[in-house]
């Protein structure tokens, strides 16, 4: 039998594999992917990547590609609400409300201070064929589609796989120091025995996939997300939502075309090609509509998430370790930050910079952030119950009750803008999903053996996770502001990352240099930002957000956390200790 070796065996060629195996290659380590279907997934699952993803893709230059080919910042600055496109009903196409989202309009301001990438929209369906682009350039990544993973088992030094060659049929052996599931909890956490908690089925969803020219029904470009609330079928999670899916254009005139509808477990409606262009043309109200149905998907809303992360030498990232409704787009957004955060790990392990003990910060870390998001997508998923209680809409309600609550809404009377205030009023509680600027950019790890707290408190985080106050404190992600340098203006961002650690300070004096050589195995790169210095703050940004006195130093992990700071150069003799306690080396 075939028998391969490497230092990380793959497990999933999705969004979690495919990024772990180019984020490992930059740091130079050799990684064996497989996945067991022949192509990536061709169903249209995420298409919302938040800022801070955007940021990760930026390092491997994959960002500015997603803006060129995905959606425009124009085209995804709110979410609609309409009763339909079509139809001549009193109640037809009318637009209930719109709300400015992932950084549009109103938003602008806070998400262009607080990072240099905006987000960006582009259908999961077309960016995996593009990660998986860019991880078969890679020297040290091998990638093997229509192999499937069968069994494993691991001992002290490593783990051993059975891999099936599903072109040949034949099966090969893998030795690994390391396996990563990234298969979506299908296959490594169950044989661990590892269990998810939570809620297993809260709905049944079909996504539709077709092709429709809809244009003339659209008149406005800006919403990246279109609900259809029809009085005649409940609210939300009754009706269905519609997002672009170009793939030339990402406006009214889209070639292409997601719909998500929500059923109850157990109601008993089936779905299959021939009922879903009726159910298409009802709900847009579009009798004469042709679609041209491409694909349709089955998939549960469920939120669990896994009750370890890690296994010896088994790790489990992105849905293997969480899965949670799509709203708030977290999904994906979340297992490209897990990976993020393994790959250096992982990289300073096997490079014997840092002690093994370095891995168990992974799930330290990663876990509590996978907690919160899965009770932040229940939120914002059970929230839209909430937009429909707005509207007036009573559930299992007679349809002329629910109706005249439209009407009511619509109606140009006192009554009608008490009611129009009053869903103003409720639907602003969804900017816990649209508006999520905190939730995206200001998860922080708190008690992980790999970040050295400072004990100072924690910014007060506003209550539904659209505030993001910058800091520099341990654990927090480093803010950005522009600099400059050799004339050019960078983001701070720029200046760490891409498996380094990256000391900042303001100070014009050597004691950081001096301090930053004595720190053993690992490079610690000094960058001074201030006037005369390395990068210049010409906002003075920078100085205002450091949260340091100018001869202090904030160290910044190569994932772009801070995993140490110091108020001023009295403590430098503490570096050398802060990087060996981050690595999880004896003092
Ligand atoms: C309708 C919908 C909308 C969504 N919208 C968003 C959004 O806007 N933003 C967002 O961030 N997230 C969103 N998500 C969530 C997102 O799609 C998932 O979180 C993401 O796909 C997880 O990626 P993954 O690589 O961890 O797992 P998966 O995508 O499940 O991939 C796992 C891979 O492992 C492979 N595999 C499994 N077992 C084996 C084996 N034994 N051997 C080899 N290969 C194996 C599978 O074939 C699969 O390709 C959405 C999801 C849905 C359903």
């Amino acid at each position: 039998m075939k028998s391969i070796t490497t230092d990380v065996l793959i497990v999933g060629g999705a969004g979690s594999g495919l990024s772990l195996a180019i984020f490992l290659n930059r740091l130079g380590i050799s990684s064996w992917l497989v996945e067991r279907h022949p192509t990536t997934s061709p169903a249209p699952k995420a298409h919302y990547y938040n800022q801070r993803t955007m940021e990760i893709l930026r390092e491997e230059g994959l960002a500015e590609r997603i803006y060129a080919l995905g959606t425009p910042a124009e085209n995804m600055a709110r979410v609609g609400w309409y009763t339909s496109l079509g139809g001549d009903d009193e109640l037809d196409r009318k637009t209930i409300y719109l709300m400015d989202a992932f950084g549009g309009f109103s938003l602008a301001e806070a998400y262009e201070r607080d990072s240099p990438c905006r987000s960006a929209n582009y259908p999961q369906l077309r960016l995996e064929p593009l990660l998986l682009e860019h991880a078969r350039t890679s020297s040290f990544a091998s990638v093997n589609y229509h192999h499937e993973l069968e069994s494993f088992v691991q001992d002290e030094d490593g783990v051993t796989a059975n891999i099936l060659d599903r072109d040949t049929q034949t099966h090969y052996e893998v030795r690994a120091k390391y396996l990563i599931g990234a298969d979506g909890g299908r296959k490594i956490g169950p044989a661990l025995g590892i269990e998810m908690d939570g809620i297993p089925r809260l709905f049944d969803m079909v996504t539709v996939h077709f092709a429709a020219g809809l244009s003339q029904y659209l008149d406005d470009d800006s919403p990246m997300i279109r609900w259809f609330l029809s009085p005649d079928k409940g609210g939300s999670w009754g009706s269905g939502v519609m997002v672009a899916l170009g793939p030339e254009r990402y406006d009214r005139f889209s070639e292409e075309w997601l719909f998500h509808f929500a059923f109850q477990p157990d109601d008993p409606a089936q779905f299959d090609v021939e009922s879903v262009v009726p159910r298409l043309r009802e709900l847009l109200k579009l009798p004469e509509l042709m679609p041209r149905i491409i694909r349709m998907n089955d998939w549960k809303v469920q939120g669990v998430l896994a009750r370890r992360y890690r296994e010896g030498r088994v790790f489990l990232v992105g849905d293997a370790a969480h899965r949670h409704p799509p709203t708030t787009g977290l999904g994906l957004n979340s297992a490209i930050q897990d990976t993020h955060n393994l790959a250096w790990k992982l990289a300073a392990v096997l490079k014997g910079q840092a002690a093994p003990g370095l891995l168990d910060s992974y799930e330290a870390e990663r876990r509590p952030v996978g907690t919160r998001n899965v009770q932040w997508a229940l939120l914002t998923f059970q929230n839209h119950l909430v937009i429909d209680a707005g509207i007036g809409l009573i559930p299992g309600a007679p349809v002329e009750v629910n109706r005249e609550a439209f009407r009511l809404l619509f109606s140009d009377s006192p009554a009608g803008a008490t009611r129009r205030q009053r869903l103003h009023e409720v639907i602003q509680s969804q900017r816990t999903e649209f508006q999520a600027h905190d939730i995206e950019i200001g998860f922080a790890y708190e008690g992980s053996p790999a970040i050295i707290a400072d004990g100072t408190p924690a910014p007060v985080k506003s209550p539904m996770g659209d505030e993001h106050i910058p800091v520099t404190r341990p654990g927090h992600r480093l803010p950005h502001a522009w600099v400059t340098r050799s004339g050019g203006t960078i983001s701070t961002l720029d200046l760490v990352g891409r498996g380094r650690f990256v000391l900042l300070t303001s100070s014009r004096s050597l004691v950081w240099q001096k301090a930053a050589k004595t720190v053993a195995d690992v490079t610690v790169d000094v960058v001074a930002i201030g006037a005369g210095l390395d990068c210049e703050d010409p906002s003075g940004r920078w100085a205002a957000i450091r949260g340091t006195a100018p001869d202090g130093a904030i160290l910044v992990r190569p994932d772009g956390h801070v995993g140490w700071r110091a108020e001023d150069s009295d403590h430098s003799s503490e570096l050398e200790g802060a990087v060996r306690r981050i690595l999880a080396l004896a003092s």
